[in-house]
């Protein structure tokens, strides 16, 4: 089939010409894109189960074109781990990240942690440890505020390149969070291996733990074994009151999604600080 791919044009149906054009549409527009600052950081509250109250955020990009509109990254972060595109994107993320911390602090608003996410790409590519220090020392931030979500499957290719760098970045004193825990068939390996502190469940165990009876076992299983490990536990995806309930009578401390928020701008990001100050 392989080989005839290329010759047998009855291959090329119109939805998958329409990808490759997208796709090619997406990297021609990429680094003007970024010159241009079409791509935004939105960031979503991550909140205390118990008490309600926001207790920081994760940073995720969007790309506002003036030509195509608002894109969610599904459409295009897949296209740039491909091309490599990804680092430059994160890079920018990081800082954007870090300097509007920096104005939250200068403004007086209180200080909360804020999350950015950290391609497998990334790890690969970049010396990740020199950059955030940078980043840290630049912005005159404690590490201990730029938390960095590693995805479970970073691990899946080069662990031993996994296993070192979040060991550094551990070391260097930034919180590390397993993002889309539980999607991986490693995932009680990595626990016992890997340098971290917050588990970030993916959002299937939110949302069908009430339909799902063995899901809602492995759930438990989790969140008991986290708190023996010492672990905190976010969880992902919460949409509904009863969601958040059933996840917080089980021992969840923290929960993402939204039931709470929806990514916000940093405008909006400001007033909730502003309301959690007053
Ligand atoms: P993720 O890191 O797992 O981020 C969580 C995704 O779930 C976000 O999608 C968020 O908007 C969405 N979400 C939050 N609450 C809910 C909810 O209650 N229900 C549902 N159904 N979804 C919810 P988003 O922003 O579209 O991002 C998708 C993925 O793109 C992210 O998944 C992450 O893997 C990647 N991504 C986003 N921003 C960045 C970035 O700056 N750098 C990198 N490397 N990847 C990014
Ligand atoms: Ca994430
Ligand atoms: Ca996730
Ligand atoms: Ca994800």
């Amino acid at each position: 089939v392989k080989g005839n791919f290329t010759k047998n044009y009855a291959f090329y149906d119109e939805s998958f010409r329409k990808d490759k054009l997208f796709a090619q549409n997406i990297t021609a527009n990429m680094e003007r894109a970024l010159k241009d600052k079409e791509f935004k950081v939105y960031y979503q509250p991550k909140v205390d189960l118990k008490t309600g109250q926001m207790i920081g955020a994760e940073a995720l990009v969007r790309w506002v074109s003036p030509i195509d509109g608002f894109m969610p990254p599904g459409q295009f972060i897949p296209l740039f781990e491909k091309n490599g595109f990804i680092s430059e994107l994160d890079c920018f993320v990081w800082e954007e990240t870090c300097r509007f911390m920096r104005e939250c602090h200068d403004q007086g608003l209180p200080k909360l942690p804020i999350s950015v996410n950290v391609s497998r790409t990334d790890l690969y590519n970049l010396d990740v440890p020199k950059i955030v220090c940078h980043l840290t020392n630049k912005y005159q931030l404690d590490k201990k505020y730029l938390h960095l979500e590693i995805t479970e499957s970073a691990y899946n290719e080069h662990p031993e390149i996994i296993l070192k760098v979040t060991s550094v970045l551990h070391d260097l004193g930034f919180i590390l969070e397993l993002d889309d825990f539980g999607t991986g068939y490693s995932s009680l390996n990595l626990l016992s291996e890997m340098s971290i502190d917050i588990l970030k469940l993916d959002m299937r165990f939110a949302q069908n733990h009430t339909t799902n009876k063995r899901q809602n076992d492995i759930l438990s299983f989790i969140l008991d074994l986290a708190k023996r490990m010492g672990l905190v536990v976010i969880s992902e995806g919460v949409e509904t009151k009863e969601q958040a309930d059933t996840l917080r009578d089980m021992g969840c401390g923290l929960a993402q999604g939204y039931y709470y928020s929806k990514p916000i701008t940093q405008d909006e990001y400001k007033e909730m600080l502003m309301k959690l100050k007053g």
